[in-house]
Order: structure tokens, then sequence, then C-alpha cells
């Protein structure tokens, strides 16, 4: 991915699940892997934190820290991310209008730190053939008011590998400032959202495509 242009990796110990039965991640436990990960990619590391608590040691680890859609809400999270300093990028809560969301993003600005990410990783709506429904117009509205740099998520943006890619560039020609999509050598065999979940061959043919879309809107990729 590396080798195609990606620049961050991204990597979870804690997973916010929306079944408490289901794999939650590695914990603490799994902050040597990410120093490991660190080391052998030479790439940014982007991580999520779900417990104000565990921030100083994870920011230790990790150059950029999220904050997931189910705790866009967190202010007590929002606060204790905003006074590390680092960069954060918030996603959007999926229920979560633009209002609600710019709201929350001063949380963590109003503590000094103007390194803020924004993420459209798409809304819940009626429709059910998508896991959710990617909000480009969400997209351009943070664009055109934010003032920060906004990224798209198809992959749980659409919850289908085979949208993933095309969803991807629809977000590039409407303005975004980064992709971030979950890829796996063999998709099938991910632990967690395997449906969503992009081959190595797909990620390629999302960077190749991504550059003209890019080139097309006078940007770069
Ligand atoms: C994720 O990024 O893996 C994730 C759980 O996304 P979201 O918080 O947008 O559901
Ligand atoms: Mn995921």
């Amino acid at each position: 991915m590396k080798g195609v242009g990606a620049q961050t990796f991204r990597a979870q110990i804690f997973k916010p699940r929306t079944d408490p039965d289901s794999f939650q991640g590695l914990g603490l436990a799994g902050l040597p892997i990410l120093a490991l990960l660190k080391r052998e990619t030479g790439l940014l590391l982007i991580t999520e934190v779900l417990d104000p608590r565990d921030i100083e040691k994870v920011c230790d680890y990790c150059d950029i820290l999220q904050i997931g859609s189910r705790s866009m809400q967190n202010f007590p999270l929002l606060i204790e991310a905003g006074k590390t300093g680092k960069p954060v990028m918030l996603k959007r809560g999926m229920g979560a209008t633009i209002q609600d969301y710019l709201s929350a993003a001063k949380y963590i600005t109003n503590q000094g730190n103007q390194r803020l990410i924004l993420c459209e990783r798409g809304i819940v709506t009626f429709e059910g053939y998508t896991r959710n429904t990617l909000d480009i117009n969400g997209l351009m509205a943070l664009k055109d008011i934010s003032g920060f740099p906004v990224f798209i998520d198809p992959s749980h943006g659409t919850g289908r590998r085979e949208m993933v890619v095309r969803a991807a560039l629809a977000g590039i020609a409407a303005g975004a400032d980064g992709v971030m999509v979950e890829v796996h050598y063999d998709p099938d065999s991910s632990l967690v959202d395997a449906k969503q979940t992009i081959s190595s061959e797909q990620f390629s043919e999302l960077m190749e495509k991504g550059r003209s879309v890019a080139e097309a809107i006078g940007r770069s990729m």
C-alpha cells in the first residue's frame, strides 16, 4: 500500500463495537504492535481512542488520534484529545447533522488544538441496501464552511466492498482531502468488517483512478 502511495496506516487496538460480545480489539496489549507497524512501515499511524484514560498511553505510539462515529459527542473524550495538541480525526456521528458535528468539533478546537481532521463516514437513512449512506452533500458543506481538512470513509459509508472504490472516487471528485479505507490482503478472512474491506488490488485501482479524478478537478494525490 505504501508502494502505491498510502501515507498513513490505520490500526485499532480499541474497537467500538455495537455488540459487546463481538471482538473488542486487543486493548493496551496491542500497543507494541502499533509500535512495530510504525517502525516497519515508516508511515504515520492513526488509531482510535475510546476512553479519555487511555489517551496519554496511546499518544506515545501514534501520530493522529481517531475519535469514531459512536464517540462524536463524548465530550470529555473530545476535550482530552484536544488537550494533547496532537492531530485529531473526528468522525461524523452516524446520526449527526452538520451543525451537531461542527459543535462537537469545537470541543477539540476550544482546547487550543487546531489540528483537526473531519471525516464523513456515512449517515443512517431509511435505505438498507448499503450499511450507511455516504453523505457527499455533507462532505461539500464541511469543505465550504469548516475550514478544516475533510476526509471520506467509503468503507463505512457503503459497507459494500464492490462500491468502495467508486464511492472514494466520488468523494475525491467532491473535494475530499483524504480517503480512509479498510484493506486486507485476503478480505474475506478479515476479522472485522470483511464485507466492506477491499483487496490490495482494489486499493491500487483506487490510487490510480483517484489520481486521475484529482487531476481532473485541479488537485493532486
Ligand atoms: C472505524 O473507523 O473502524 C469505525 C469503527 O468507524 P466509525 O467510527 O465511523 O463507525
Ligand atoms: Mn471498521
